[in-house]
């Protein structure tokens, strides 16, 4: 059995893992522009240069693969079952995944040529050496990249402001009070931030911002969110808008073609709308569904999260999921001894958690969410109090 995999980032490889451990015989053919397996949240660590490349791949995962081909796909014909590639020849397959990731998003602003996005390992170097000429930074979008993105450069010793569109930070991660507590972290660190603004215009050397105000900054980073990377499947009757849709088995609609990771859409766990993936945790689930499946598995995928997220920012441990903000019908409940923690409640479901500063436990409520739980108000005023264990599950009664 032939398996082609298209993308060489953590969707292939976990595909290829899987496959591997199914079928020790298979024979499974990585096509893929990069050269695969880096850990893509490590990159903002190679532009401060507090790591390597060697240090953020985790090439062993190559092993399970038979044939890299260093290309990239630019045409699909399920029909005949081959991908048409860039340098011109075809590649035929038994079953393929597409796991062609996703890119960054490029406003579309007069000057947008200047802008420098942060998604692969070589703009984090094309970073690190326009630091090298520039005391002032610009990075726009005040998420998890663009926060990555500022730190490092603030490392790198220049001067950064981040601008953001929307009222907060991190925005579906934190709601606005954690988003506030970033905020004056990164101002310690000596990081400037605009809320409620975006660069309208970039001139040499210099950002216009939405307000007016005009910014120096011969450096400006980008890192307003991703697209997934499916354009070149147009003509081949994927449905592939804002994502390739899959079904339960991440199949995708054509007979041996599956899809995970950022480049595909599935079931938010928490809302049941269908969401694009954006996140690490989300690729590798998928990634490892999708391979069992090529290789004649049956796995269900349960569901993948809009917001899932366990990190540190400026010395602050943080996790979320779910959602952070409540919806109309919904009770949120805000508190917490050592740092900030919030539950949010749809009756007897948990439908939301972020703990900031003190993130002991979090594993459970994650479980919760994920399990769709319907709580008793036992264990739920226990979930409010912070005493919640895995054994108020275990007691019989416990309701
Ligand atoms: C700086 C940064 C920090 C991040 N931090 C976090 C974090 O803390 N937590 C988190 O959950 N997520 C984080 N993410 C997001 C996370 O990295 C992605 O969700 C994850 O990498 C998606 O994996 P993937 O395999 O689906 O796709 P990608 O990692 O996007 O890889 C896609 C691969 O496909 C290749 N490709 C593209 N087009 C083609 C084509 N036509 N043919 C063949 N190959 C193609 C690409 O070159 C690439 O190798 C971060 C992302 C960045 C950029």
């Amino acid at each position: 059995m032939h398996h082609v995999i298209l993308g060489g980032s953590i969707a292939a490889a976990s595909a290829a893992a899987a496959i591997r451990g199914k079928d020790p015989r298979a024979e499974i053919t990585v096509v893929s522009p990069e050269t695969p397996f880096y850990f893509r949240p490590l990159i903002p660590m190679l532009m401060d240069g507090s790591r390597r490349m060697e240090d953020i791949s985790y090439a062993g995962q190559v092993k399970d693969v038979t044939r890299l081909i260093s290309d990239r796909a630019e045409g699909l014909d399920t029909k005949r079952c081959v991908v048409a590639l860039e340098s011109g020849g075809e590649l035929g397959y038994d079953r393929l995944l597409i796991a062609t990731g996703s890119a960054p998003l490029i406003p579309e602003i007069p000057g947008a040529g200047a802008l420098l996005p942060l998604r692969t390992a070589a703009d984090a170097l094309e970073l690190r050496k326009a630091a090298s000429n520039a005391k002032d930074a610009l990075v726009v979008g005040g998420g998890l990249v663009g926060i990555k993105a500022a730190l490092a450069l603030g490392k790198l010793g220049l001067r950064v402001t981040i601008v953001e569109k929307l009222a907060h930070l991190l925005h579906p991660r934190l709601d606005s009070r954690g988003a506030a507590a970033v905020e004056e972290r990164l101002r310690l660190y000596g990081i400037r931030v605009i809320t409620g603004e975006t660069v309208a215009e970039v001139s040499t050397g210099k950002a216009r911002l939405s307000g007016g105000a005009l910014i120096e900054a011969p450096l400006i980073a980008v890192a307003i969110g991703s697209a997934p990377c499916t354009g070149w499947l147009r003509g081949s009757g994927l449905k592939a808008d804002g994502g390739i849709c899959v079904d339960e088995n991440l199949m995708a609609g054509a007979g041996g073609v599956f899809a995970a990771g950022d480049a595909a859409s599935f079931t938010d766990t928490v809302t049941g709308l269908k969401i694009n993936s954006a996140l690490w945790t989300n690729a590798v689930e998928m990634g490892r569904i999708a391979g069992e499946n090529m290789a004649g598995g049956k796995l269900v995928c349960p569901g993948i999260w809009r917001v899932l997220n366990a990190t540190e920012i400026c010395g602050i441990p943080m996790v979320s999921a779910g959602k952070t903000e409540a919806d109309p019908g919904e009770e949120a409940y805000a508190g917490g001894h050592f740092g900030y923690r919030k539950l949010i409640f749809d009756g007897p479901r948990l439908k939301g958690m972020l703990f900031m500063g003190d993130v002991k436990g979090a594993g459970i409520y994650t479980n919760i969410i994920r399990n769709r739980t319907e709580l008793s108000e036992r264990q739920k005023q226990k979930a409010i109090e912070a005493t919640l264990g895995y054994a108020d599950f275990a007691m019989a009664g416990a309701r």
